[in-house]
């Protein structure tokens, strides 16, 4: 259930509000938009009736039940946008943010050549995994800390926030000690141990939706770090397992203005693990903006030929440039900046 406060709402309404709900054996959940205020009352529905009851209050416009089984991440709950801000960088807002950056970090000289170029071409967040899930335990698993320490390093020479993904639950103190936002990948959207403990890291998660996850299952892993206490989830629509082969996957396009009008949440593309072929990630990277994304994840590496992984779908560092100089173009056409 959610209650809606009227405009007129003070900080006292809100506080003695969240203590009635309290009582009743809810949790509450304020979230102050720019018009208004709403509460949501987390629980079992059981005691609806005396949540209801609040609409009596002269500063409760309504008490409504929100139909969509996330309830959190629903725009029901939330009816604003949700603007996540990372070190100066606003994520669900007018500007594309774009987050690029290798598959892996491989060495300081790879990563390096990277961060400055994609900081140069106008890039907002730096990516690279340092713990790599990787479908065989033969390929590279990633340089772990180390990898770590280099993200640090190269954030502290361009300035850009970096986004590393994390594996396993014992791992999200050290990754959120690095990363300005924590990345959950594909393959653990539903590893819910690991989605409770990134709701209580302090830091930004990205969301990648699973290549056989549901809009639906996917808000509801959502729903666990907003529920878990973590308000700042970035989607991030990554592909999905089709009957076509001559892609890696199928990016599913339309997911982009269904989550929008399911949920407040930015959602951002990663047109190269969504083809798996550099040359798609541009045309890609375009329907992604045009179709409404946040933003973008690509990947970039300065010898896609020599990369220990995800090579095949990596942009040169020139293919970068030059699509985000075709980014701008469109985002101006589109009335956002990048
Ligand atoms: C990645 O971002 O490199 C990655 C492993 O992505 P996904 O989880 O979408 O496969
Ligand atoms: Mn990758």
């Amino acid at each position: 259930m959610v209650i809606i406060l009227t405009s007129r709402a003070t900080e006292q309404d809100i506080e003695d509000l969240s203590r009635r709900i309290t009582a009743m054996g809810y949790r509450p959940h304020v979230s102050r938009g720019e018009a208004r205020t709403i509460i949501g009352a987390i629980g079992d529905d059981r005691g609806k009736e005396r949540l209801q009851a609040l609409q009596a209050l002269e500063c409760v416009e309504a008490v409504v039940r929100i139909l969509q089984p996330f309830k959190l991440a629903s725009r029901e709950a939330h009816p604003e946008n949700t603007l996540i801000k990372v070190d100066g960088v606003t994520i669900g807002g007018e500007k594309v943010v774009v987050m690029a950056g290798p598959c892996s970090v491989e060495s300081r000289e790879q990563l390096l050549a990277v961060a400055e170029k994609a900081k140069a071409a106008g890039a907002s967040i730096l990516r690279g995994g340092a713990y790599k899930p990787r479908t065989s335990p033969y390929s590279f698993q990633g340089l772990e800390e180390e990898g770590l320490k280099l993200l640090a390093e190269a954030r502290k020479r361009t300035g850009l926030p970096v986004v590393t993904e994390v594996l396993e639950p014992e791992k999200v103190p050290v990754v959120a000690e690095y990363a300005d936002i924590v990345q959950i990948g594909a393959r653990n959207v539903q590893n819910f141990s690991l989605l409770k403990r990134v709701a209580e890291c302090g830091k930004p998660v990205l969301l990648k939706r699973g290549m056989a996850t549901s809009v639906q299952e996917w808000l509801l892993s959502a729903e666990y770090i907003l529920s878990g206490g973590n308000p700042n989830v970035i989607l991030c629509e990554r592909g999905i397992r089709t009957f076509e082969t001559s892609t890696r996957y199928t990016l599913d396009l339309n997911a982009i203005p269904v989550v929008k009008k399911l949920s407040h949440l930015p959602v951002v593309v990663d047109p190269s693990h969504g083809t798996g072929h550099w040359e798609y990630v541009a045309p890609l990277a375009k329907a992604g903006i045009a179709a409404g994304a946040d933003g973008l994840l690509i990947e970039v590496h300065p010898k896609p030929e020599e990369a220990l992984s995800d090579g095949p779908q990596s942009l040169k560092l020139e293919k970068f440039e030059q699509l985000m100089g075709e980014l701008k173009l469109l985002a101006q056409a589109l009335d956002r900046t990048l």
